[in-house]
């Protein structure tokens, strides 16, 4: 029994502990190239979210992760079968009930740690943030709190490189071998400037990609997936810390 993990504990750990910080891990269910499973982000959020907090709850942290949310906006993936969208408002409803119950129960810290890349939940926190002054709310993409250049030859975005070396490292049982897996090529559009960074339109993503992935994973091993989660893990559980012990009438310098 992992006493940071909500899924875990019964009513008897919980009813009278002092919880400072709630973790609320967000995926998505969608294909990841031939060779990934649709849980790919499940898997990742679940064990960064729980690797993270066991660190930082040794470490002193009063920390709570919640189930993780299985479906993520996927708006862009509509013919690619059984990739399964909610919509951004159905994300702000979530958010919302699930604030209302921290609230009610003075835990007002929130992390939202997000696994995938078409859940954006800053425009969502900052109204959620009008309607619960006390609550302090943060999101993060894990995936982007490191230099993914030090650990991994060829960058991507999808069911890359690092996304099958860390399948490999937490669910080997579910990855095929790499020879079935298709090379990622990215087909970019063709309006010059929206192949920047700074503008941006919605990758139609069947057009995009022919095997859904982003990034060529053939150069993917188990042993880069272990030392990357490891390092993610401790930079999350810093974070996670972090948030549990700053005194929220005490934020700025
Ligand atoms: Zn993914």
């Amino acid at each position: 029994m992992r006493p940071y993990i909500l899924g875990d504990c019964t009513w008897k750990d919980i009813k009278d502990r002092s919880i400072e910080l709630a973790v609320l891990p967000w995926g998505a269910t969608e294909a990841h190239n031939f060779h990934l499973p649709y849980s790919s982000d499940v898997i990742e959020s679940d064990n960064i979210a729980s690797a993270s907090a066991k660190k930082a709850y040794e470490a002193g942290a009063k920390i709570i992760v919640l189930p993780t949310i299985p479906y993520g906006v996927n708006t862009g993936q509509k013919e690619i079968k059984l990739d399964m969208n909610i919509n951004p408002s159905t994300q702000y409803a979530i958010i919302k009930d699930l604030v209302e119950v921290l609230n009610y129960h003075k835990i007002y810290k929130l992390i939202i740690m997000n696994s995938h890349g078409g859940n954006d939940f800053k425009q969502i926190l900052r109204e959620i943030g009008l309607k619960f002054p006390k609550m302090f709310l943060c999101c993060c993409n894990w995936w982007q709190s490191l230099d993914k250049k030090n650990y991994f030859d060829h960058d991507g975005d999808h069911a890359d490189e690092m996304e099958t070396s860390m399948i490999l490292h937490l669910a080997p049982e579910l990855v095929l071998p790499l020879d079935q897996a298709g090379f990622g090529i990215e087909k970019k559009i063709k309006i010059k400037s929206l192949q920047q960074s700074w503008a941006w339109t919605e990758r139609k993503w069947h057009l995009t990609t022919d095997d859904t992935g982003i990034g060529n994973p053939k150069s993917a091993a188990k042993e880069k997936g272990e030392k990357y989660f490891n390092a993610i893990t401790d930079k999350m559980s810093q974070f996670f810390l972090e948030v549990a012990n700053t005194d929220l009438n005490d934020l700025y310098e």
